[in-house]
């Protein structure tokens, strides 16, 4: 079968690997449909800090057909079925597993970072990581219920709610999910981004407001749009320097924070802010428990991610959008890639 390796800083191939065996408790999937993630890019770049060895195949936004399943598995999976990959592999023993809180596991394998990854024509995944999607649901639509976990996990982080306003900062394909989440959740969403272009997509998105920190007073601009309050939730989706410490400066007090972006180094923050407005400030990664209410929100069309698809190609293609995307960022939101029709 084929599958995209990356073998080391800048070279990506489509490359043929063995066929997967299928263990107990495991599926094989027929895959139809992956999407590039930024993780994927980096790994490319050879900065994935997470990934300790090439050559690597990566991948995790990854949707596609049961090929082969145990009958009468416990989740009600069978031969046929399509489904999205729950890609944060867990070890359900330690002490966040224990707490439900599995998308932190102290030994978390994320496809295609710590292990190898989906992106390739067959995969065999744990049966109870994969998340059934209706069958009339679009394709390319799929993988992208993985990049809208992380977003709701960062909203949920917020415990945002109806009427609130949230700046989320970094409008990327996290950012502007979240943004679109926040508008199903009929909250106020005011996404900050330096990048101009990001902003007015951001807008024709339907998303309400929008601040450039690099060209105006965002802080002033925030408390105009929050009637002199601050914002109640902020979340954080640039990993930027800046960005974190513009967090605890839209905050309202008793805000609510959620640092999304992983930041490449140590940032300094004035905690007598964060004691002073009584800020809650909590890191949000990957998701746990979220990938139906995503399915439900992209089949629903109450979360359009379409809008945030740059281009469809078939897989061979792939190692050249890394390319792409590596080299002009700005140039795309989400690429996927088609390993099959459906069949
Ligand atoms: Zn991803
Ligand atoms: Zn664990």
């Amino acid at each position: 079968m084929k599958g995209i390796q990356v073998q080391g800083a800048g070279q990506a191939a489509v490359v043929e690997l063995p066929q997967p065996q299928v263990r107990e408790g495991y599926a094989l999937i027929r895959v139809v449909a992956a999407s590039i993630c930024g993780t994927d890019v980096s790994t490319f770049r050879g900065t994935n800090v997470n990934v300790s060895s090439y050559p690597i195949v990566i991948g995790h936004e990854t949707a596609g057909i049961v090929e082969e399943v145990g009958e009468n598995n416990q989740y009600g999976i069978k031969k046929g079925d399509h489904v999205v990959l729950d890609p944060y592999v867990y070890c359900g023993h330690c002490y966040p597993c224990s707490q439900g809180r599995t998308n932190c596991c102290e030994t978390l394998v994320c496809l295609g970072v710590h292990g190898e990854g989906s992106m390739c024509e067959y995969f065999a995944h744990p049966v109870h990581m994969l998340r059934k999607v209706p069958m009339d649901m679009p394709w390319e639509r799929i993988p992208l219920a993985e990049p809208l976990v992380i977003s709701m996990h960062g909203l949920h982080t917020c415990q945002l709610k109806a009427g609130e306003h949230i700046v989320i900062i970094g409008a990327g394909a996290i950012g502007l999910l979240a943004g679109l989440g926040a508008l199903a959740y009929g909250a106020i969403p005011i996404l900050s981004d330096v990048v101009d272009e990001r902003l007015e997509l951001a807008k024709s998105f339907g998303i309400p407001y929008t601040v450039n920190p690099a060209k105006e007073d965002a802080v002033a601009k925030v408390y105009e749009i929050t009637h002199g309050r601050g914002a109640e939730c902020v979340m954080e989706a640039s990993g930027s320097d800046a960005g974190v410490r513009s967090t605890l400066d839209y905050a309202a007090y008793t805000g609510r924070i959620a640092l999304t972006g992983w930041p490449k180094h140590e940032i300094t923050l004035p905690t007598n802010l964060i004691t002073k407005k009584e800020l809650q400030v909590r890191g949000s990664r990957n998701g746990a428990g979220e990938f139906e209410e995503a399915i439900d929100l992209i089949y629903t069309g109450r979360v359009p991610v379409e809008k945030i698809i740059s281009k469809v190609v078939p897989y061979e293609e792939l190692p050249h959008m890394l390319q792409e995307l590596s080299e002009h960022p700005g140039d795309y939101l989400k690429v996927v890639g088609l390993f099959s029709q459906e069949g």
